[in-house]
């Protein structure tokens, strides 16, 4: 039976141990309690989340430039972002006026964007700017579209509301604009954002299989491959909580079906390629995944001896819990804990299923909640975020960030180099040296 550590009354709900397939699911999609150091973000960053990425847009802050700063950096990569700057004196007497006036500089500055997407933050929306009206007026003069995204960061309890709003926005305004038929070997990836290659990863082994990408929401979606995003035959949602949404309305506007897979981890990704296959009717796939598995094997091999039987928690965005903790069960390791700051329901039945009995699944966990888990469940290694690394490392245990720093962790390879990158933190000496380290 898995330690767990005395958890506030107002919590207990949130956090329960898996004790075989009848197990009760934490409390999910709930406010976080109000006091407590919460590692969610707002709906804001959330719409960031989604939309940073779209390259030929101008994004552009309407609230305090605190807010851009923080929006400038998504999955630890900086973008061109510009704010109004929104002062004291915008807030008593609004800032309707200058709102205009930035769309108008911003297009001037980036001639060749194709639209220009104006963020709320929480100033805008407790004053109640009119910023569909403004975007209206401004769109006349610049010629192209000028999108409100309506996610001041106080409209949700966390960052997964943001996701919802881009998506409908994208549904909106973006997606399909483009004519042409129907693409054959079609697909889309939504959910997928290209974190250190992994959609190239998964776009070869698509490719072996004979699909094209059309467009990746959001790692690869410009407002072009988005016009284009509906002759797709088939959308293949890789991460529910930014990609459900999408292919849902994707589904009801132009009837395109789309699975739900991952590609994290050897099972996971065979699975993906052969569900993928089932619906194109290809027999290739299985030769796709011998080929895969058996080179990703060998390649893991030398890891492995390092890996097996040490622990690991697991404290991510929603969706990719359950396929990671399966990904580290293949790599030996015991997955002690797996948690998520927004998951939604359906995202921690799916990591109940995917891990051992004794595993705690935890829901929008706190600094201190995180820091007594560490303490009683003595992992060899972490695995979350920005926020939590310094906090974890200063326990004396090694942090693999994730989304990923350096290599792709998606496809057969993606797999070898999450083993590599495992196997070097918990043998790295350093953490020896380091007080209090398990
Ligand atoms: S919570 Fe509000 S003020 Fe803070 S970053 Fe988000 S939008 Fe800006």
């Amino acid at each position: 039976m898995r330690v767990v550590p005395e958890i506030m009354p107002c919590r207990r709900g949130h956090v329960v141990v898996k004790e075989g397939e009848a197990t009760c699911l934490p409390l999910c999609s709930r406010p976080t309690v109000p006091g407590v150091i919460s590692e969610r973000a707002c709906a804001y960053y959330g719409a960031r989340w989604v939309l940073a990425p779209i390259p030929d847009a101008v994004h552009l802050v309407h609230g305090p430039v605190g807010c851009a700063y923080y929006g400038r950096t998504v999955r630890r990569k900086n973008y061109r972002l510009f704010s109004t700057d929104l002062s004291e004196r915008d807030i008593v007497f609004g800032a309707g006026e200058k709102l205009y006036r930035a769309i108008l500089e911003t297009c001037a500055l980036v001639p060749g964007a194709r639209a220009v997407l104006v963020y709320a933050t929480c100033a805008v929306g407790i004053i109640g700017e009119d910023l569909p009206g403004i975007c209206r007026s401004a769109a006349k003069v610049v010629g192209r579209p000028v999108v409100p995204v309506n996610a001041p960061g106080f409209c949700a309890s966390n960052q997964a509301a943001g996701h919802d709003i881009a998506a409908r926005l994208l549904l909106e305004h973006f997606i399909g604009n483009g004519g042409g038929e129907p693409v054959e070997n079609g697909v889309n990836l939504l959910g997928e954002f290209d974190v250190q290659g992994d959609l190239g990863e998964i776009e070869a082994l698509l490719g072996e299989m004979g699909l094209k990408v059309i467009c990746a929401f959001s790692g690869r979606a410009s407002i072009a491959a988005m016009a284009q995003a509906h002759r797709a035959r088939l959308n293949i949602v890789h991460c529910r909580r930014t990609g459900h949404l999408l292919a849902e309305g994707m589904r009801e506007k132009f009837g395109i079906p789309y699975v739900k897979v991952s590609f994290y981890g050897l099972e996971e990704t065979a699975a993906a390629l052969r569900a993928i296959s089932r619906f194109y009717s290809l027999a290739i796939a299985g030769e796709v995944v011998a080929r895969g598995l058996r080179a990703a094997r060998e390649k893991a091999r030398p890891f492995l001896a390092r890996l097996r039987g040490k622990r690991v928690g697991l404290f991510f965005g929603g969706s990719r819990m359950g396929a990671m903790a399966k990904a580290f069960r293949e790599l030996g390791m015991e997955v002690v804990l797996a948690g998520s700051q927004f998951g939604c329901r359906e995202d921690y039945e799916e990591a109940g299923h995917k891990v051992a009995d004794g595993t705690v699944l935890v829901d929008d966990a706190h600094d201190r909640e995180l820091l007594e888990f560490v303490a009683c469940s003595q992992p060899h290694l972490w695995v979350g975020g920005t926020k939590e690394k310094f906090l974890v490392q200063k326990l004396g245990v090694p942090f693999l960030v994730f989304p990923q720093e350096s290599a792709p962790f998606a496809g057969f390879k993606g797999f070898v180099n999450l083993a590599r990158q495992a196997a070097g933190l918990v043998s790295a000496p350093v953490w020896r040296l380091a007080a209090g380290g398990f």
